[in-house]
């Protein structure tokens, strides 16, 4: 098997490199990222000279490259991770998500058709909207009304309809992911776990959005990796996953649950929130479950407590 992962030098698709690598000796891993802000190629170094892995620095949207890497390396299938994935960025500037999430999914979804490979999209929970704090009941499954907040999950819900068009329209095999809020190694310190971390160590104030009551669910990166895997392996073409770790908690709380790792009781500075705020996404994931037997498996206070330790270790990515 030889797998196209595309914005491997980022977090998730960091650790799914690894993941790959580590556990299927007979495959190949080709890792294609553009390298922005968001990734780091020293995320590979533990892989980077293994026999299996290869590196190509590159983005999806440059069609003569992407048609060309096809050509020489016959895929089996293609894991997009690559994306813009910071919603605060996503409202200062939308046009590169458009690009990357995109019309780069565009370019990839062609290059599938072309040369018969297998497509799974790396989507995420935000695409369906919020649900209200008080709301107990309601959870969004799979055929739910998509109904995104910000230009970020616009563009990745544009991505998951290109998707199932093209499965409709081409019968390309195809399928969809959709992931609640990972948490683990190689993560970027603008997302809040890394961020709270930082500014704590560095006796900074924290910066909570709101009430810092909104509710969000957290899976350790390497349970999202193993679902990703059944899927590429055993998931229904044409098929949406809804992906969680039934961690839901309020951003207030997980503040204090990083906080209490290291011992440290900073201020908390309230900030309006942003004008696409949601305040909460509850996935129904019983399709993953009964099809594919995905249930995240981790015990979230001793995955945090490890997470946190990871970073203290390696302080280079606290300070990019
Ligand atoms: P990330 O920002 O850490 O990494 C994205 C990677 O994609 C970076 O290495 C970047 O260089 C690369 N990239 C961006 N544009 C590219 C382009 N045009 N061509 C090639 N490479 C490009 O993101 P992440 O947190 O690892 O998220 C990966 C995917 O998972 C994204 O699609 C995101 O929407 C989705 N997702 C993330 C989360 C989460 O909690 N992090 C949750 C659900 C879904």
């Amino acid at each position: 098997m030889k797998i196209l992962v595309t914005g491997g030098a980022g977090f998730i698709g960091t650790n799914f490199c690894h993941y790959i690598i580590n556990k299927y000796p007979n495959y190949k891993v080709v890792c294609l990222d553009k390298l922005t802000y968001a990734s780091s190629f020293e995320s590979l170094n533990d892989i980077i000279n293994n026999p299996n892995f290869k590196f190509v620095k590159g983005d999806i949207c440059n069609e003569d490259l992407i048609s060309e890497l096809f050509e020489t390396e016959q895929f089996n299938v293609v894991v997009n991770f690559a994306a813009e994935s910071h919603v605060e960025r996503s409202i200062a500037d939308p046009s590169i998500f458009i690009n990357s999430n995109v019309v780069g999914v565009r370019v990839l979804l062609d290059a599938c058709r072309k040369f018969n490979v297998r497509f799974h999209q790396i989507s995420t929970d935000e695409v369906y909207g919020g649900l209200p704090l008080n709301n107990a009941t309601d959870m969004f499954l799979e055929d739910s009304v998509l109904k995104p907040s910000s230009p970020y999950s616009a563009s990745k819900a544009s991505a998951d309809m290109l998707v199932m068009a093209y499965r409709k329209t081409f019968n390309l095999p195809v399928t969809i992911s959709r992931c609640s809020n990972n948490f683990g190694p190689y993560q970027h310190p603008e997302k809040l776990i890394p961020l709270t971390l930082k500014r704590a160590l560095n006796n900074q104030s924290l910066i909570v959005h709101g009430t810092g009551l909104d509710m969000r669910d957290w899976i350790y990166v390497l349970d999202h990796c193993r679902a990703v895997d059944l899927i590429i392996h055993f998931g229904t073409l044409g098929a949406i996953y809804n992906i969680a770790g039934n961690n839901e908690i309020t951003n207030l709380e997980l503040m204090d649950k990083v906080c209490l790792i290291i011992n440290k009781t900073p201020k908390k500075q309230h900030t309006l929130n942003r004008p696409c705020h949601d305040e909460k996404y509850t996935l129904n994931c019983s399709k993953i479950e009964k099809e594919l037997g995905f249930k995240s498996s981790t015990n979230f206070n001793q995955e945090l407590e490890n997470t946190v330790n990871w970073y203290l270790r390696n302080p280079e990515y606290l300070n990019k």
